[in-house]
């Protein structure tokens, strides 16, 4: 049973959340910001209505350009990186600066997430570079895993570094500049090497819409560990420790919606098994800090409730 430092997670999660389960990472945000000087004007609100607009806009493109266009997105011109002990290819492109326009393979430093286009260059690098974890403090630990939080206003390099490597890994989420705007936890495995970054997963601090995760990805040598369940669970005990209800933010990918589903379903089964005589909507939302829509979508799902008489009955 792992030991847990910090009283962030409640021991009923806790006790389930690292095992074999093989639901995986991979949520989602869709920002759009590609001007940074007018990005850091506007609310990410604004910024939204936007993207709509943009969105909308391209109703006027004809499906040949509109192909053109996706499969642009899809070209991959970064194909791996090394980031610590591994080298992983990539999955989607991701629009690093333009100097890096000529690079296949770029260089990670793990810890500070500099990257670098030459091996010899991260070598030097590693020499100088003071930084053993993530740049935040450390919120949570068990055995040889941490959890720690990084603003993204005090560590603003390193956030965007962060964005840049996430995007290589995330098939629709888009670059964003703001990151001064999010919390970014980030789950280390820790040795005597210092702490490797697993996964993550981002929150906006003041969320208009009750988000309580933008982003979320595991990094392919570490996935199907539990880890993206365990970012999950973390992103809801944050939420019921301010006392709030939260969702991720949409849209979701097919396997984070997947990853999600898994979760709500787990968390309500196991309170209905145990609960005797009614219980409402609310009240699940209450315990589990689950918003309502997830949950009345989750139970509709697995055909646990009707709707009589102007009422859902479970
Ligand atoms: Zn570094």
């Amino acid at each position: 049973m792992p030991v847990f430092v910090i009283e962030v997670l409640g021991s009923s999660v806790a006790s389930g959340i690292i095992d074999n389960s093989d639901l995986i990472e991979e949520t989602v945000v869709d920002e759009k910001v590609e001007d940074k000087v007018t990005s850091l004007k506007m609310t990410r609100h604004q910024k939204r209505k936007i993207d709509e607009t943009h969105v909308e806009g391209h109703e006027e493109l004809d499906a040949a350009s509109l192909r053109e266009n996706e499969e642009f997105t899809k070209v991959n011109n970064i194909a791996t990186i090394e980031l610590g002990r591994y080298e992983i290819e990539t999955w989607y492109f991701s629009h690093f600066p333009p100097e890096y326009n000529d690079c296949v393979k770029l260089y990670f430093c793990e810890f500070c997430l500099n990257f670098m286009k030459r091996k010899e260059q991260l070598q030097r690098h590693m020499r100088k570079c003071d930084l053993k974890h993530p740049p935040g403090d450390e919120k949570y630990q068990c055995s040889t895993l941490s959890m720690f939080e990084v603003d993204g206003k005090k560590n603003r390099v390193y956030g965007q570094n962060l964005c840049y490597l996430e995007k290589l890994f995330l098939d629709h989420k888009t670059l964003y500049y703001d990151v001064e705007l999010f919390l970014f936890y980030v789950w280390c495995e820790c040795d005597d090497r210092g702490c490797h970054m697993v996964g993550y997963f981002s929150n906006e601090k003041h969320s208009e819409e009750s988000y309580n995760l933008a982003c979320i990805l595991t990094l392919p040598p570490y996935q199907r560990k539990g880890y993206g369940k365990f970012l999950i669970a973390f992103s809801y005990e944050l939420s019921k420790k301010e006392g709030k209800v939260g969702t991720p933010e949409r849209p979701l990918s097919d396997l984070g919606l997947l990853s999600y589903r898994g979760y709500w379903t787990r968390v309500l089964l196991d309170i209905l098994k145990e609960h005797r005589g009614n219980i409402s909507i609310k009240e699940l939302s209450d315990m589990t800090a689950i918003k309502a829509e997830d949950i009345l979508a989750t139970l509709q799902s697995l055909e646990l409730i009707q709707y009589r008489k102007g009422q859902h009955v479970i």
